[in-house]
């Protein structure tokens, strides 16, 4: 692994080097959400399978119960259910005064009339992390829902690259960890709770850092070297 140190920590006042993150299991734990969606939708026997892959949307529900699903989770009703990661608020607020910029890329939208925008700013404030408003961190969103989340971050990563260097990328999934390295980011892959022991991490977890909650992350990010 590349050593973390960066000369960011001593020229802050020029240095916009990034630190890149995921939010939906990355910062925090969305399942209160998930389980309030399918309780709306009458399907909540689904959860433990839900939680279980990563394409459980797709391969448990009916088309048509995709979209209502989708409707209600990626909408900003219940975002407030949302529970921050243990730790994750600090390391970003520590790795901010640093000197890093944090950017969230996440798969949630900003569309005219359909947006979490709002949402997840107001989240992000209200749970103590670095948030748009601060000034010097990021939020990328999708431009639409039903945009595919990976074609989506390398694209924006492609973008983020010309306002400095992508120091690290972190994420949760398989297809988070493969956009970074898609760039040569190095790449943090948080395993949360390891309520995903799919394949796929096995198949990424070669090319990447692997740690189990934030405080690893942070000390791989802050202390290393
Ligand atoms: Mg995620």
């Amino acid at each position: 692994m590349k050593n973390y140190r960066h000369s960011c920590r001593i020229h802050l006042t020029v240095c916009a080097a990034q630190i890149v993150t995921d939010i939906d299991n990355t910062i925090l734990n969305s399942e209160p959400r998930l389980r309030r969606t399918l309780q709306e939708l009458g399907l909540e026997e689904l959860l433990p399978e839900l939680l279980a892959r990563y394409d459980g949307v797709k391969a448990l529900l009916k088309p048509e119960e995709q979209e209502k699903f989708y409707q209600l989770f990626l909408s900003e009703r219940y975002l407030h259910l949302d529970e921050p990661l243990p730790g994750a608020a600090e390391a970003l607020r520590a790795l901010r005064e640093a000197g890093y910029r944090i950017v969230y890329l996440t798969g949630r939208h900003d569309a005219p009339g359909d947006s979490m925008r709002r949402g997840t700013e107001l989240w992000l404030v209200e749970h103590g992390f670095p948030h748009p408003g601060d000034g010097s961190t990021l939020l990328r969103m999708k431009p639409r829902r039903g945009m595919d989340d990976r074609q989506f971050k390398e694209e924006a990563l492609r973008e983020l690259a010309k306002l400095g260097s992508l120091h690290a990328g972190i994420g949760d999934r398989p297809s988070d960890i493969e956009a970074y390295l898609h760039y040569g980011i190095p790449a943090i892959l948080i395993r949360g709770d390891d309520r995903h022991p799919g394949d796929g991490v096995r198949a990424v977890a070669g090319g990447v850092e692997v740690v189990r909650d934030w405080s690893e992350l942070e000390a791989l990010l802050l202390r290393s070297g």
